[in-house]
C-alpha cells in the first residue's frame, strides 16, 4: 500500500495462449504490490478454480441483475461467456494506492478506454498493456499443451484470437512474449517505471 499515491489500473490483454497469465504471475513475484481485480464471469469452473479467488462464479440471471444495477466498469462476451470488472473492484483499491491488474478481453479493455476518455481518474490510472505470442504456430501449440480445450472451443479461440490481434495498435504498450524470462522483465520494467510517474503521486515521495 502506498497513500502517497493513487493506484494504477494495469489492463493485460491478449489472446488465450499468448501466455498472459504466466507472463503477470511471474512479473508479479518479483515486483510485488499489485492486487487482482477478481471478474464476474458465467462460465464454468475449470479445474482448481476457486471462487472469489480466480472469478466470481455467478449465473446469466445474476449477471444480468449486476449489469441492471450498473455494477461493472466493463463487461463482455468471450468465448459464449459473460465476463464483467465489477467496479467495486477497482475504485477503493486505487484510492488506497493499491495497484490493480485486469486481465480482461479487447472488448472490455476498449470499454475502458472510453471510461478514460470521460473520467480524467481513470485516465491517469490506466495503462493499457496488450501480450502478443510469437506466431499464431506457437499459440496453437500453446493451447492444445493445456489439454483442458475440446476442438470445438479450440477452433473458437483460435478464431477469436486473430480478431484480438488486430487491437494491438489501440493500447499503450506491447509484449512480445517469445521468451518468458526476457518477456517478464520487459514486463518487470514497464510496470517499475509506471510507479514513477508523477500523475499519480499525491504528494511528493520525499520523506519529510
Ligand atoms: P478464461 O475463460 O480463459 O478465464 O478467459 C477468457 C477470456 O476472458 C480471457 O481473454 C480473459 O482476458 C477474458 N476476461 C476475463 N475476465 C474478464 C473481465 O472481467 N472482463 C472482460 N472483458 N474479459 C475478461
Amino acid at each position: 500500500m502506498n497513500t502517497k499515491r493513487n493506484g494504477m489500473v494495469l489492463i493485460l490483454s491478449g489472446p488465450s495462449g499468448s501466455g498472459k497469465s504466466t507472463l503477470y504471475k511471474k512479473a508479479l513475484q518479483s515486483t510485488g504490490g499489485f492486487e487482482f481485480s477478481v471478474s464476474c464471469t458465467t462460465r464454468q469452473p475449470r479445474e482448481g478454480e476457486q471462487d472469489g479467488v480466480d472469478y466470481h462464479f455467478v449465473s446469466r440471471e445474476k449477471f444480468k441483475s449486476l449489469l441492471d444495477q450498473d455494477a461493472f466498469a466493463e463487461h463482455a462476451e468471450v468465448h459464449g461467456n459473460f465476463y464483467g470488472t465489477l467496479k467495486s473492484e477497482l475504485v477503493s483499491r486505487m484510492e488506497r494506492g493499491m495497484d490493480v491488474l485486469l486481465d480482461i478481453d479487447v472488448q472490455g479493455a476498449m470499454q475502458l478506454r472510453d471510461l478514460c476518455r470521460k473520467e480524467p481518474f481513470f485516465a491517469e490510472s490506466c495503462v493499457f498493456v496488450f501480450v502478443m505470442p510469437p506466431s499464431y504456430t506457437e499459440l496453437e501449440k500453446r493451447l492444445r499443451g493445456r489439454g483442458s480445450e475440446t476442438e470445438e472451443t479450440l477452433e473458437r479461440r483460435l478464431k477469436n484470437a486473430r480478431t484480438e490481434m488486430e487491437y494491438w495498435n489501440r493500447y499503450d504498450y506491447v509484449i512480445l512474449n517469445d521468451e518468458l524470462e526476457s518477456a517478464a522483465a520487459r514486463f518487470t520494467a514497464l510496470i517499475e517505471s509506471q510507479r514513477l510517474a508523477v500523475k499519480r503521486m499525491k504528494e511528493s515521495p520525499f520523506y519529510e
